[in-house]
């Protein structure tokens, strides 16, 4: 029997346990990429890029489901998906032998090629541009050269792996502006909270394949409940800044028991041993013991 689902967002992770080989990474996530934008935040080693892999249908869960739309990935019609959410990633993936044209129009079907020129103005790059090759173009043309090619096709959904963060801060503001103007649904994958502010309504911030907190963007950034959160916005102020050496973070690995954060969190107590739920506290989903005192 095909599995069913009432409400559909564009894609859904249920309960998604992750991992290479037998090793879990990410560990019984639920997470809706609905409309306005969804950021998903943390550090290398969090799981970010491996749940985007799961939701590009590059890896399949150990358990829990990717739903698209009202299927699951597995009875999905994969010509559709495969239309319908496209990646964008770094300018580097560009193939450096092939034109500017010739690339973006690469997924189009012959008949629709005469709009690589319309492509390229969507994203603020000059027509004659299709017959030059990547090397002679910016980082920033680059960049925005794949994010032309993702929307040739017109997708429904944009999934957007650090797309501007080997960018600098001037050229990864314009990248930024060109991404909010667009109609197409994005998830952002990131370790910058300032830019899932720019672009995203509801934000994901992942530490050692967990949520440890979700809900709007807005509150997230104005008044974190968990302490991981709040390291990420005090480390990252602005657009263009490094991955997080946040206030209370340092190199620690995450706990193997417990609190996975205890080890770098300044507030850990002895009730930290035991790990915390996910709960909702003030409008958003957060797994701290003390999220309240966060709050203040
Ligand atoms: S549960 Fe404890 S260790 Fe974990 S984030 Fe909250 S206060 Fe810190």
């Amino acid at each position: 029997m095909t599995e069913q689902r009432q409400t559909a967002p564009v894609l859904r992770a249920e309960r998604v346990t992750l991992g290479y080989g037998r090793t879990p990474v990410v560990h019984d996530v639920t997470l809706d990429v609905t409309e306005g934008g969804v950021g998903l935040i943390g550090e290398s080693g969090s799981g970010k890029t491996t749940l985007a892999r799961a939701f590009l249908g590059l890896l399949t869960p150990m358990s829990g489901n990717i739903w698209y739309g009202e299927q699951t990935l597995k009875n999905a019609d994969l010509r559709a998906f495969r239309r319908d959410v496209q990646p964008v990633f770094q300018a580097e993936a560009l193939d450096p032998r092939m034109r500017i044209g010739a690339s973006i129009a690469e997924g189009l079907p012959r008949s629709a090629r005469h709009r690589v020129p319309d492509l390229l103005e969507q994203v603020g790059l000059a027509a004659d541009l299709a017959h030059r090759r990547p090397h002679q173009l910016s980082g920033g043309q680059r960049q925005r050269v794949v994010i032309a090619r993702a929307l040739a096709v017109e997708p429904r959904l944009l999934i957007l792996d650090e797309p501007t963060s080997a960018l600098d801060v001037t050229v990864q503001a314009r990248i930024l502006d060109l991404l909010a103007g667009l109609d197409t649904e994005r998830l952002l994958i990131t370790h910058n909270l300032a830019v899932v502010g720019r672009l995203c309504r509801t934000a994901y911030v992942l530490f050692a394949g967990r949520v440890v907190e979700s809900g709007r963007t807005a509150d997230l950034l104005d008044r974190p409940a968990h302490p991981y959160t709040l390291a990420l916005r005090d480390a990252v102020p602005k657009l263009g800044g490094r991955p997080p050496e946040a206030r209370g973070a340092t190199e620690a690995r995450p706990a193997e028991t417990g609190c996975p954060f205890r080890l770098r969190c300044p507030l850990a107590d002895a009730a930290c041993a035991e790990p915390p739920a996910l709960r909702e506290v003030q409008g958003r989903q957060v797994a701290c013991h003390r999220a309240e005192e966060v709050l203040g």
